[in-house]
């Protein structure tokens, strides 16, 4: 018989456009005695949560607040100086009070020196506790439809792998454990790394196809009976209305933002120089991510935006109809 795990008291810091639908998962599927504590640095969406679910989530005052009313401790926040914030802030962090025995996760896609600092800090200072990183894949929409994959650090083996599974499952679908600490943040930035490549990569090989006199509806059929199939071409297109769902159908409002994609290509090409692995195509991949993310046509929309960035045809509609 699986184990029930009850999760009676837990945290959650980090209410942004991640935060806020995994939070939300939680305060439906969680048995009806838990509680959850939620803190933000933007009150409002705190208050607005506490609202939505009256006696079920509440209101935490700062990060060590939280943690001092809960046994486990989730956080959601965008870089690794938010983390350190969250964490190590020696007045309001969760790690000024004591942290004993608790559970924490931190779902933040950072750099792997920053995550492994705060792990190591909370053994030093609370060796009963747990920390594990955690980073998601699958984004704003996987968030709310609680479909999203969560890369856990650490091993089969982990003594705390059956508990953290069952309460990552309340908010995504597939839980990898990655093997050791540090390795789920690891893993997730060599996925947007090759993702974040593929998208330019696909992008160019549409611009050339559709300037040598190919529908693009044509060529999408090409690439996934051939050898170039993969998901971005496929379900992320970043050529608008070859694929009607792709957020370059929708004017790329909805997906991935091209800073985050500029932020996650950054650590990966960062954590390639440190392992000494060599990477030919992350200088020009992060190149073109920081010119799109700093491009008024394209900043704010969804990282296939990339599409636009390299001068790919938009109307290409208009121009087949002969219009
Ligand atoms: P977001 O900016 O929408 O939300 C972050 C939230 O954290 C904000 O509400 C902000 O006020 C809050 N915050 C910042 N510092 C804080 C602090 N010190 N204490 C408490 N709250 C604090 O970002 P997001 O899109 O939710 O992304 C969060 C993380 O998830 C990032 O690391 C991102 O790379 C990763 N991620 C995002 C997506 C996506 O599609 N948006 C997908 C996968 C992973």
């Amino acid at each position: 018989m699986a184990p029930s795990f009850s999760f009676d008291r837990l945290g959650f810091i980090g209410l942004g456009a991640m935060g806020k639908p995994m939070v939300t998962h939680l305060a439906n599927k969680l048995p009806p005695a838990s509680r959850i504590w939620v803190y933000d640095v933007v009150e409002s969406v705190v208050d607005d949560l506490c609202a939505q679910f009256p006696n079920r989530v509440l209101k935490g005052t700062n990060a060590r607040d939280v943690a001092q009313q809960v046994d486990t401790i989730i956080s959601m926040v965008p870089e690794g100086s938010h983390v350190r914030s969250v964490y190590l802030d020696t007045e309001k962090g969760v790690c000024s009070t004591d942290i004993s025995n608790k559970l924490i996760i931190d779902c933040s896609t950072i750099d792997t020196a920053t995550s492994l600092a705060v792990k190591d800090h909370i053994a030093q200072h609370y060796p009963t506790a747990s920390f594990y990183d955690a980073p998601v894949s699958g984004g704003v929409i996987g968030a709310i439809k609680g479909s999203i994959a969560i890369f856990l650090g650490c091993g089969e083996e982990d003594p705390n792998l059956e508990r953290l599974t069952h309460l990552m499952g309340l908010m995504g679908k597939q839980i990898i454990p990655c093997g050791a600490p540090s390795l789920g943040l690891a893993a997730k930035l060599s996925n947007n790394y090759l993702s974040g490549i593929i998208a330019i990569a696909c992008s160019e090989a549409f611009d050339m196809g559709m300037r040598s006199g190919l529908d693009p509806r044509t060529l999408a059929k090409v690439y996934a009976a051939g050898t170039a199939q993969n998901t971005i071409c496929d379900k992320f297109c970043p050529v608008p209305h070859v694929y009607p769902d792709a957020p370059s159908s929708g004017g790329w409002k909805q997906g991935f933002k091209v800073q985050l994609m500029r932020k996650d290509f950054g650590l990966a090409v960062d954590m390639a120089k440190r392992v000494e692995s060599r990477n030919v195509l992350g200088e020009v991949g992060l190149a073109t991510y920081d010119g799109a993310s700093n491009d008024p046509r394209c900043r704010d929309l969804d990282s296939r935006v990339v599409y636009r960035y390299l001068g790919g045809q938009e109307d290409w509609q208009t121009k087949l109809n002969g219009a």
